[in-house]
């Protein structure tokens, strides 16, 4: 009997999710994901957590009898997944289902970068047309140039579909080459980079990751270098970030993702060749709506078939007991 499974949820979670898991389970809420707040009464009988906020060790100790966790988003960074697969329980994420709304959002953000079109749309409604005639002309263009993808997983080769049909040249960089794949590989992020002027991130952030994009990969870019983010804020040093945007290291950011979010450096803001977006990669209804059917999907599979429909690679070896 699903009804009778408690399943919490701490923290803020999308309508539909609320509404499903309401509906199918026994829904408890919580003010935030801190094991203070898990009463002794409540600690032992979750047995499932949906979530879009971080959920760590102690969290996942605090509940000794959790399953699963159900969270929203691709990325799960802020799960603590390996932990989770050490006590048996199953991690799940929203694969798939924004694959497509992410790369339509990395497209913009790169034609926002090099042709500016937020700040022509401000010059149009400040009514600079009228007093001080056309918009200047771009210094940057995206005819002639070679994109690299770090990070060709399935939202790094939507991305590269579209750029294909834009015209620019593909190479990307993963640890892995990916078989039967024609772009050009780059055994590292430092080699990429070096030979393109476009570097789009798409990289999860993980250990591997952290601060992967530092001033050694953005000389290699170089003067005319574009670079995109569109993964994780982590996988940025965003000092040597900063520091390559005002010194003319390379010409323009179109950032998604901050290292300390919602927080975003005032000499990030302050800079006019940096083009900031406030996470909002996947954030359509259409999109977040089907996002919030996986989380609910994946434990509904779990607790009807005893298996998810997404697990995250750390847990997908966990099983379900009796
Ligand atoms: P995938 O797992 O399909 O792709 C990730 C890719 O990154 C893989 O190809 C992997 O290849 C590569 N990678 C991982 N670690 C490293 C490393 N240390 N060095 C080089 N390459 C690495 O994930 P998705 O494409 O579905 O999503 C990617 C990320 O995008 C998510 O993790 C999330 O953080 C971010 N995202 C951001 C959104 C936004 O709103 N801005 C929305 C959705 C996702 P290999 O294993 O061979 O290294």
């Amino acid at each position: 009997d699903r009804s009778a499974v408690t399943i919490l949820v701490p923290g803020r979670l999308h309508e539909r999710a609320l509404a499903r898991v309401d509906k199918a389970f026994k829904m408890v809420r919580l003010d935030r994901a801190d094991k203070s707040l898990i009463s002794d009464g409540l600690a032992g009988t979750v047995r499932g957590v949906a979530a879009m906020t971080a959920i760590d060790a102690a969290f996942i100790d605090a509940l000794p009898n959790l399953e699963i966790i159900a969270s929203f988003g691709v990325g799960y960074d802020a799960v603590d997944a390996r932990h989770a697969a050490a006590k048996g329980v199953m991690v799940t994420n929203t694969p798939d289902v924004l694959t497509e709304e992410v790369a339509d959002t990395a497209l913009g953000l790169l034609i926002n970068t090099v042709r500016e079109l937020a700040r022509a749309e401000n010059w149009l409604r400040q009514g600079r047309w009228v007093k001080e005639g056309p918009y200047p002309l771009t210094k940057a263009t995206l005819r002639g140039r070679h994109a690299g993808i770090f990070g060709m997983g399935r939202i790094g080769m939507a991305i590269a579909k579209r750029l294909e049909a834009f015209g620019l040249s593909i190479a990307y960089h993963n640890r892995r080459r990916v078989e039967g794949l024609s772009y050009e590989y780059h055994p590292t992020l430092a080699g990429l980079a070096a030979a393109v002027d476009t570097l789009i991130s798409v990289a999860p952030g993980t250990a591997s990751t952290e601060k992967a994009v530092n001033a050694e990969v953005l000389r290699a870019l170089g003067p005319d270098g574009v670079f995109v983010n569109i993964g994780r804020g982590s996988t940025v040093d965003e000092e040597a970030l900063i520091a390559a945007l005002s010194g003319g290291v390379i010409r323009a950011a179109g950032l998604d993702v901050f290292a300390d979010e919602p927080r975003v450096p005032q000499a990030l803001i302050d800079l006019p060749n940096a083009t900031l977006l406030p996470h909002v990669g996947s954030a359509s209804v259409h999109t977040r709506n089907a996002m919030a059917d996986l989380v609910v999907d994946n434990l509904v599979a779990w607790f009807s078939e005893g298996k998810p429909l997404t697990p995250v690679p750390e847990t997908a070896g966990v099983a379900k007991s009796a």
